[in-house]
């Protein structure tokens, strides 16, 4: 494909609901383009986006793909991303990296979570935005209703410019308002004529609503408008312009994905109307604690991000880049400003689904993939030496599901580890830690469908096989009196025998300390270099767990007192007078149980609240404060047992029919209430 300068470039991100047609629209667009021959199917598993064998088997996106293609002089790079929530972070990455959003929503099934979750996120990111309805030849699809819809959750600036011309199945083209002719479609082929008679009356009403979603962008045009001057088709159509660049007109424009209808004119919309790379905002960038701004432009210094990172089995790491300034040919060599390393561009490609074809240039907006570059992850900066800066990223989403894994085979654990690592760096959303207190390495994401996937990865691309079990919960152990106890350790075998006597008091520290130990030992009752052994079995005792079994925290140990022999003393004897000391202190000193509270933050709309807060009382949750978010949405804050929301993931979902988020994060240990003591004990102790 030949080079294409900044003005011309289009990146194009489609999200929306999952199966409201992103992936079928994306083949429809490539066929029309000429790019592909004939449209793959999401259902046969044959389309450009969704190559992954996961997608392929659950016929849904997973990742954002791209599908770039050329429309006259204009390269577009469109992005389909995933329209399922556990994948929303795709959907993320993709639009921090368009000019303009396409919208797909089903005239069926009008507009759903995820449309309303895109929009969200297009209008933070101030992202120009256009919807495509969808679907219309299917039966029971109504144009009419999901424009109200859309007028309704959306607000102003709605302007449809399109109508459809036949319904359902008969469905056949579409009504241009603002030119006033009708397109119709033979077998993708489009041709014009008169709008037809029986139409005037539904003409009329969306025409109004397209004025209407028009003016909003030009003050004095609002204003003669509402004096009852009906603005020019010139004047209506340069205010779309400033409007759609501005991100406050919204166009609504209508077709049929699978049948080809209005497709081609939603290519010229977007290279005619849409941004340029130009029209970008100026990419903010932070060098220390002082940030500058860098403009998209060609000729400036080259600036890159790194927006996604694909792990290939056999092609190794690809690196898909946004060229935010200059223009870069193969063979740059930039400095990643993360691990201050320099980083050899060796070949630039353009990546359309899963085919690589070399390009010689890049310019500032240009949005492709780089094969292989050494260090560089998810998030990374790329700039000259001499601009030592990183751009302001898209925050990892905080991880919201977790299961616990562990190799099929034994001595695969290291395998394991490599493989797990690797997947993280393609998907931001996956986090992994090793929780020491419960031995267990824990997988979390966002979602069931997103860990399931994880692992079909783990085999498909590394051949590792894992058993999963549930997340324990890290319970601990504190003490609530002082005590005192004699630990003695007295062992006499033939000849040389083991002796040590430490004398310990243990006192309750404040939440979060820790541990602290106190030599008080004078006159040497225990000989100095001995008094660490003490402190280390002491140690050990709390490791290996207190009354419950569970590691005990917040305490303070002093050694006061003790004994020792000339001949039979030593470090072990010493260690073992402490761990036994410990532990029998331990049990005169009141044990507490302790879980961990997780501090919760959820944004639901307002009718879920009342929900919501009933489903967390029942779940021990303290509410700390609601607030008003954005649009309709409260905001919840509450500290819950962690045991109590392990799939709080789920749930939501379930309670809120997907419009509920949340994020979550451990905020402190507290005790367990007497009265549930032996329910989580048990629990606990339960083989996973
Ligand atoms: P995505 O999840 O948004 O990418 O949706 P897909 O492109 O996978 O489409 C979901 C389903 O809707 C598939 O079975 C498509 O064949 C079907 N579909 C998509 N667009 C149209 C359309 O315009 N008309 C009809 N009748 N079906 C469509």
């Amino acid at each position: 494909m030949p080079n294409v300068p900044s003005a011309k470039i289009r990146n194009v991100a489609l999200v929306g609901h999952g199966a409201a047609g992103k992936t079928t629209l994306a083949e429809a667009l490539l066929v029309c383009a000429g790019a592909i021959n004939r449209a793959g199917r999401t259902e046969d598993g044959t389309t450009v986006c969704d190559f992954e064998p996961e997608e392929v088997k659950r016929k849904i996106s997973v990742s954002l793909s791209l599908a770039p293609f050329d429309w006259g002089d204009h390269r577009v790079n469109l992005i389909d991303t995933p329209g399922y929530a556990d994948f929303v972070a795709e959907m993320e990455a993709g639009l921090s990296v368009a000019d303009l959003a396409v919208v797909v929503v089903s005239a069926v099934d009008g507009v759903e979570v995820q449309t309303q979750v895109a929009w969200r996120i297009a209008s933070e990111l101030g992202l120009p935005r256009l919807i495509f309805v969808n679907k219309l030849d299917r039966e029971r699809a109504d144009f009419e209703r999901t424009l109200d819809q859309l007028r309704e959750l959306f607000g102003a600036g709605i302007a449809p410019l399109e109508l459809p011309i036949g319904e359902e199945a008969a469905f056949s083209g579409v009504a241009d308002l603002l030119t006033d002719t009708a397109i119709t479609y033979d077998a993708g082929k489009p041709s014009s004529g008169p709008i037809p008679d029986e139409m005037s009356a539904m003409e009329h009403r969306v025409h109004e609503a397209l004025v209407e979603g028009i003016v909003v962008a030009d003050d004095d045009l609002m204003e003669r408008y509402l004096e009852g001057v009906t603005p020019s088709t010139k004047e209506l159509e340069t205010t779309l312009a400033h409007g759609v660049a501005a991100a406050t007109v919204f166009p609504v424009v209508c077709g049929s994905a699978a049948r080809q209808i209005a497709v081609d004119r939603l290519a010229d919309f977007i290279c005619e109307i849409g941004p340029s790379p130009l029209d970008r905002k100026p990419t903010v960038v932070r060098a220390g604690d002082k940030t500058t701004e860098v403009p998209v432009d060609p000729s400036g210094e080259t600036l890159v991000r790194v927006f996604k990172t694909i792990a290939d089995p056999y092609v190794g790491k690809i690196s898909l880049i946004h060229v935010l300034s200059g223009t870069l040919r193969p063979d740059a060599v930039l400095t990643n400003t993360r691990t201050h390393s320099d980083e050899r561009l060796h070949a630039l490609q353009l990546l359309r689904g899963k085919e690589a074809q070399p390009i010689s240039e890049a310019q500032a907006g240009d949005v492709i993939a780089v094969p292989k570059l050494s260090e560089a992850r998810t998030g990374d900066t790329l700039a000259p030496k001499t601009m030592p800066v990183t751009i302001e990223g898209v925050p990892a989403p905080a991880p919201l599901l977790s299961i616990a894994v562990k190799p099929k085979a034994k001595g695969d654990e290291d395998k394991l580890m490599t493989a797990l690592h690797r997947l993280q760096e393609e998907d931001t959303a996956l986090a992994l830690r090793r929780e020491d207190e419960t031995r267990q390495t824990i997988l979390s994401g966002m979602g069931d469908t997103h860990l399931q996937i994880v692992l079909e990865k783990l085999q498909r691309k590394f051949g590792v096989e894992v058993d999963t079990e549930p997340v324990r919960v890290p319970y601990r152990e504190t003490i609530s009196q002082p005590a005192e106890a004699e630990g003695k350790y007295k062992k006499q075998t033939g000849g040389h025998g083991q002796f040590g006597v430490a004398n310990l008091k243990i006192e309750p520290l404040e939440r979060g300390v820790g541990f602290e130990f106190v030599d008080q030992i004078v006159g040497g009752a225990i000989p100095r270099q001995f008094i660490p052994a003490v402190e280390k079995g002491v140690q050990e005792a709390m490791g290996a767990g207190g009354h419950y079994g569970f590691p005990v925290v917040d305490v303070r140990v002093t050694c006061f007192d003790g004994k020792y022999h000339s001949v039979d003393s030593s470090e072990m004897s010493f260690k073992m007078a402490g761990s036994l000391g410990f532990k029998e202190a331990m049990e005169k000193a009141g044990p507490v149980l302790l879980e961990p509270i997780s501090r919760l933050e959820i944004s639901v709309p307002a009718q879920f609240q009342g929900e919501v807060l009933g489903d967390l009382n029942s779940r021990r949750g303290r509410v700390l404060g609601t607030e008003a978010g954005g649009g309709d949405e409260q905001i919840v804050i509450a500290l819950v047992p962690t045991s109590e929301i392990l799939r709080y993931a789920t749930d939501l979902r379930s309670i809120t029919g997907g419009r509920g988020r949340f994020s979550l994060s451990h905020d402190r240990y507290e005790p367990v209430p007497q009265q549930l003591v032996d329910r989580v004990i048990k629990a606990a102790l339960q083989p996973a």
